[in-house]
């Protein structure tokens, strides 16, 4: 089993950025929190196959322009996961996990921190709202609390990729968030009741 990592809406200047700050210590967590099971790959923006061709010199991965909600200006988050699916052509062992640094909706949800084909191979997350800023507060400084953010909604999503459910057990990481304090309440890891069933998929 493996788990592609895909930057989507970065743009090439970030590139070093995105790889110390959100990929490197993902990757670290996930090895950790899956064990030895999983191989952990991820695109660099400089060489993501998803990037657009533009004419422009810095280069961007962002996808069609039609998955983007104009009146709204958040993105669809499921029409993003099918086409995450269908630009990636990810097979039966493979969990694609894209990290998205824009705003995204579903359905009913005025927004959602990640999202994820429920026992499928496609899984997204959004990071702006995971962001002290975004709410116009001040910044942690050391950047902790935001990558444990990451961390944890990245763990849930995939989670849901290997077909667990919510679960109502306080501090596990399959606890739904409606907000950055659920989010920042639960632990980044599966509680022993979701491990035992990913223990039977894995
Ligand atoms: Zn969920
Ligand atoms: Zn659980």
């Amino acid at each position: 089993m493996q788990i592609v990592i895909r930057p989507i809406g970065w743009h090439s200047y970030e590139s070093e950025y995105f790889t110390t700050s959100i990929v490197s210590p993902l990757i670290q967590r996930l090895s950790k929190i899956f064990g030895d099971k999983l191989r952990i790959n991820s695109d660099s923006l400089q060489s993501s196959s998803l990037q657009s061709s533009s004419s422009s010199s810095t280069t961007t991965t962002m996808p069609p322009t039609h998955l983007f909600d104009k009146a709204r200006k958040q993105w669809i988050s499921d029409s993003l996961l099918d086409w995450l699916l269908k630009s990636n052509e990810p097979d039966i062992t493979t969990k694609v996990l894209a990290i998205c640094d824009f705003d995204a909706y579903s359905d009913e949800l005025n927004f959602v921190f990640g999202e994820a084909h429920l026992g499928g191979r496609v899984a997204a997350i959004y990071l702006p709202r995971l962001r002290d800023e975004f709410y116009v507060r001040k910044s942690d400084k050391n950047n902790n609390l935001f990558e444990q953010r990451v961390i944890k909604e990245a763990v849930h999503e995939l989670g849901h990729t290997f077909g667990l459910r919510h679960c109502q057990i306080s501090k596990c990481v399959m606890l739904f968030s409606n907000s950055l304090q659920d989010t920042d309440f639960k632990d980044d890891k599966f509680c022993k009741r979701c491990n035992k069933i990913l223990a039977g998929i894995l």
